[in-house]
């Protein structure tokens, strides 16, 4: 069996990949590409503007939370730079990258391929009912969800740090909306492009966390 160092989770916005990463607990990274570029945001010596070839000087934090994609060329710029550090020499788990088909090729054409796509499919019904009662972590990244299992012990408050939860809000229902016509533009043909690779795998999203764990680790030998 191929060794498998390179995986990215794909799915809609709301299927549940985060939730899924936090659970399976695999030896190498995961990278998370909307926290990759917070940080990038942080630490960039312009505040939170980029500067891009066709839109001129954009805000990543505003875009970011209009539920708008970065433009390709700024997102593959901060993902190369994080591939390339040292804690990724012997793989990643990414999550929310690729999800153009530009950057897919992108990953290809840098010495970044994946090893295997896994496809989280979860239904619209169920991610709008999800995104409506996720709430995370501003301090620590931790997702919860008020609608599900998955509640935090105390109302309101992070299992993890202590600190006051919060609905982010690209999880408003009007950006749902949004993100969810998003994805279909920009993920499909992703997840179409890894299908005739040969390297896509699909999970199903409606059944239990446990479960979609299994499914997951039965794919993937690290
Ligand atoms: P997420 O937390 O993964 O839903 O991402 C939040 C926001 O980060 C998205 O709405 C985008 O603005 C931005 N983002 C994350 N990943 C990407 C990506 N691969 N390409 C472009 N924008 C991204």
């Amino acid at each position: 069996m191929k060794r498998i160092r390179k995986i990215t989770i794909l799915g809609a916005p709301g299927a549940g990949k985060g939730t899924l990463i936090q659970k399976l607990g695999l030896n190498v990274p995961t990278i998370s590409t909307s926290a990759s570029l917070r940080e990038a945001a942080k630490s960039s010596d312009k505040g939170s503007f980029f500067q891009d070839k066709d839109k001129g000087a954009i805000n990543l934090k505003e875009l970011m939370s209009s539920g708008q994609l970065v433009p390709n060329e700024i997102v593959q710029n901060v993902m190369k730079e994080r591939l390339n550090q040292d804690d990724c020499k012997n793989g990643y788990l990414l999550d929310g990258f690729p999800r153009t088909l530009e950057q897919a090729k992108f990953m290809d054409e840098n010495n970044l391929g994946l090893d295997l796509a896994i496809l989280l499919d979860t239904k619209s019904e169920t991610i709008i009912e999800r995104m409506s009662g996720r709430r995370t972590c501003p301090t620590c990244g931790a997702v919860y969800n008020v609608n599900t299992d998955q509640k935090p012990k105390v109302d309101g408050k992070c299992d993890k740090c202590g600190a006051d939860l919060i609905q982010r809000k690209d999880d408003d229902p009007e950006i749902v909306k949004k993100r969810l016509s998003v994805y279909d533009k920009d993920t499909r043909p992703v997840v179409d492009y890894y299908q005739k690779k040969g390297i896509l795998e699909t999970i199903d999203g409606s059944k239990s966390l446990p479960d979609m764990v299994k499914d997951v680790l039965s794919l993937v030998n690290l």
